[in-house]
């Protein structure tokens, strides 16, 4: 049984997945990265302008997606023969062409950018929140105890926040990499309010996320409602990761 007290422990929530439901908007802006570095293809402002079959692809090669460059990834598998079926199996794909990397994070968080900036309203309406998630956030309280830990740059997240009109204290949102891993970032902020790590939750979609976070001591669960696949939920389960649903979390937590 889950016992969480807002004035007791703290709140991390990962961003993709768990508070937004930002699939149209990171597969249309991978698909334009790969676009452009590929020179073949058109730009696409919607999913419905896909391919016929690639957007049902690529939603599923999303449950394996870790950062930003990955979504570009997505698309060189698609445009070619690799055969993904598992997150190791993505991460060896992506290992096998690491020179591209750089150029890739750098190619869609510029299409990123230009997307968000020529066209501000559409860009955010790609990134609608999660039925409940917008109430649930604007009056949380006390709102220093919560904290949004995401691998998206925290400038896109504050302006999909601002877009809701929810007040999130910048202080409170912290970008996630391989040098800052959210078990650092969460390690960190445990030190910083002098509390024991288990007094932190941590909700994410990612069942690896979580599996690298927990040797920290912070307490993990799987949001169900966001990208993962059923084997990677029973993956969680296996790990006594709990799976919560999204109506779970908004009355629990
Ligand atoms: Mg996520």
């Amino acid at each position: 049984m889950i016992s969480f007290d807002r004035h007791k422990n703290f709140l991390a929530l990962d961003f993709d997945g768990v508070v937004a439901d930002s699939i149209a908007e990171c597969l249309v802006v991978g698909r334009n990265a790969f676009v452009r570095y590929s020179g073949s293809g058109r730009p696409v402002r919607s999913l419905a302008e896909f391919p016929p079959g690639q957007a049902a692809e690529a939603r599923r090669l999303r449950d394996f997606i870790r950062s930003g460059e990955d979504y570009v990834f997505i698309f060189l598998a698609l445009s070619g023969d690799a055969e993904i079926r598992t997150q190791d199996g993505f991460d060896a794909f992506k290992a096998s062409r690491s020179d591209l990397k750089e150029k890739f994070f750098r190619l869609f968080y510029e299409v990123r950018t230009q997307l968000s900036a020529g066209n501000p309203e559409a860009w955010a309406a790609l990134n609608p929140l999660f039925p409940g998630m917008k109430d649930y956030l604007a009056s949380y309280a006390p709102k220093d105890r919560l904290f949004i830990v995401t691998t998206k740059k925290t400038g896109f997240v504050q302006r999909i926040l601002d877009y809701n009109r929810i007040a999130f204290d910048p202080g409170n949102l912290f970008h996630a990499d391989e040098e800052h891993p959210k078990r650092t970032i969460l390690e960190t902020l445990a030190k910083a309010r002098d509390a024991d790590p288990s007094c932190f939750f941590l909700i994410d979609d990612q069942v690896d996320t979580l599996l690298r976070a927990r040797p920290a001591g912070v307490r993990c669960l799987l949001a169900d409602w966001g990208y993962n696949n059923p084997a990677q939920k029973a993956h969680a389960r296996e790990a006594e990761i709990p799976v919560i649903t999204l109506a779970d979390f908004l009355r629990r937590f």
